[in-house]
């Protein structure tokens, strides 16, 4: 499995604040928050380092982060008023950790996204 600093999280080796967990999934809070709620999903067993890598045996876990990821929302009473989940791939989007991962962004109206430049 490719390490990365998710790696480390998922092996509770460097702290994180983790918000979700099940067998599948963790959800902890980003450390640079770009919304007053910002959770990162991962998927726990597997270190797929981006999107473009995702294979079909594995297509699966995109609707478990997501799932993971609404249920957090509703959790948190975040559903009503709404949320955003963005996922990164490679350079062009920003990509900083590869490891695949699923942001969910909340608690504000957020700005329109995918500007060039
Ligand atoms: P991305 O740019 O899509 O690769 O997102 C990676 C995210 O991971 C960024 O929003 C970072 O702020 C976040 N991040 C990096 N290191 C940590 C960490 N140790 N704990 C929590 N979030 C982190």
């Amino acid at each position: 499995m490719t390490d990365t600093i998710f790696g480390k999280i998922i092996r509770r080796e460097i702290p994180a604040t983790i918000v979700y967990e099940d067998d599948e999934v963790l959800g902890f809070k980003d450390i640079a928050p770009q919304a007053p709620v910002h959770v990162l999903f991962i998927p726990k067993n597997e270190a797929i380092p981006t999107l473009d890598d995702l294979q079909p045996s594995q297509a699966h876990l995109i609707g478990k982060l997501a799932l993971a990821a609404a249920e957090y929302a509703r959790r948190e009473g975040l559903a009503q008023d709404g949320y955003r989940v963005v996922m990164n791939c490679r350079e062009y989007a920003g990509q900083t950790v590869f490891h695949i991962h699923l942001h969910l962004l909340a608690g504000a109206p957020l700005g329109r996204f995918g500007t060039a430049g």
